[in-house]
């Protein structure tokens, strides 16, 4: 550079920059003037769409839960039953079945053995054909015998309503222990998670897990626990009527804008390629 020669310098008023547009501001990159002025100026850091997305903000899941309530406002338990032990026996008959095969089964079945008594008087032989149908009928029999038995014999013959003391009993584990205590009981003591509600919930984003015991505690973290009961059945209708494992009906779906499911079969939103069942 030649001594005494000072390369030409930014006005401090900005005035120099008037010729590109009302703020001054030419596209980044495109002269040494407008690098330099972006260069000195404030460094805003900028999220990203994706930063700014939180799956399970308040606003996000609390509008989920409302479109649940206007689309399933009285919803509950597909398994029929008049008392807790029918609806835990129908709870444990439906694992790896429909409720539609279960509720075929148990009106016979309670006609035939119509109380605790008698179910705990069997063998679980003697039961076997009484529940063939609904598929794994010797874990299924063994598990409702042994249910019986233990209710008689350390509950005074009636089903427990503490989720502790229901855990205790062969066969059941926290999602039936969840169907009863709900939809029987109406205590809250955590989400039901089945097949249903491990689907939606990760398509939904409400979590990542693939296992049913992390699901419920994500869902447990940001359903508040009133909904807890209510939530858990609209998600089964939801998955039974529109929300399929395979080709859900997505574009009839009340969640559509809120859900960016990879596998939807139809979109207004952009696709998160996690979100998925
Ligand atoms: S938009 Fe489709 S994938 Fe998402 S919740 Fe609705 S039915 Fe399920």
């Amino acid at each position: 550079m030649v001594r005494g020669v000072v390369p030409r310098q930014p006005a401090k008023t900005g005035r120099h920059e008037g010729v590109h547009g009302r703020s001054g501001m030419k596209p980044a990159g495109t002269t040494k003037g407008a690098v330099r002025l972006r260069a000195s100026a404030p460094a805003w850091p900028q999220k990203t769409a994706k930063q700014r997305y939180n799956p399970l903000s308040p606003e996000r899941v609390g509008e989920i839960l409302k479109r649940l309530d206007q689309t399933y406002p009285e919803v509950t338990c597909a398994l029929q039953h008049k008392s807790a032990w029918e609806l835990l026996v129908a709870t444990i008959l439906s694992a790896q079945s429909t409720d539609v095969n279960v509720n075929r089964v148990t009106p016979a079945l309670f006609r035939k053995y119509p109380t605790i008594e008698d179910f705990a008087a069997l063998t679980p032989e003697q039961l076997q054909p009484d529940i063939y149908s609904t598929g794994f009928f010797r874990n299924k029999a063994k598990s409702v015998v042994g249910a019986a038995k233990k209710i008689v014999s350390d509950f005074g013959g009636q089903v427990p309503d503490e989720m502790e003391e229901i855990l205790s009993l062969p066969g059941v584990a926290r999602k039936t222990a969840n169907v009863v205590l709900g939809t029987w009981f109406k205590k809250p003591e955590g989400v039901v998670v089945d097949t249903h509600v491990t689907r939606i919930a990760r398509r939904l984003e409400l979590t990542n897990n693939s296992d049913a015991p992390k699901i419920e505690q994500d869902l447990m973290k940001v359903i508040p626990r009133e909904k807890w009961i209510l939530f858990s059945h609209q998600i089964i209708w939801h998955g039974r009527k529109l929300c399929m494992a395979r080709l859900p009906k997505c574009a009839e779906c009340p969640l559509e804008n809120l859900c960016h499911a990879a596998d939807k079969t139809w979109s207004t939103v952009e696709i998160h390629k996690n979100a998925k069942a």
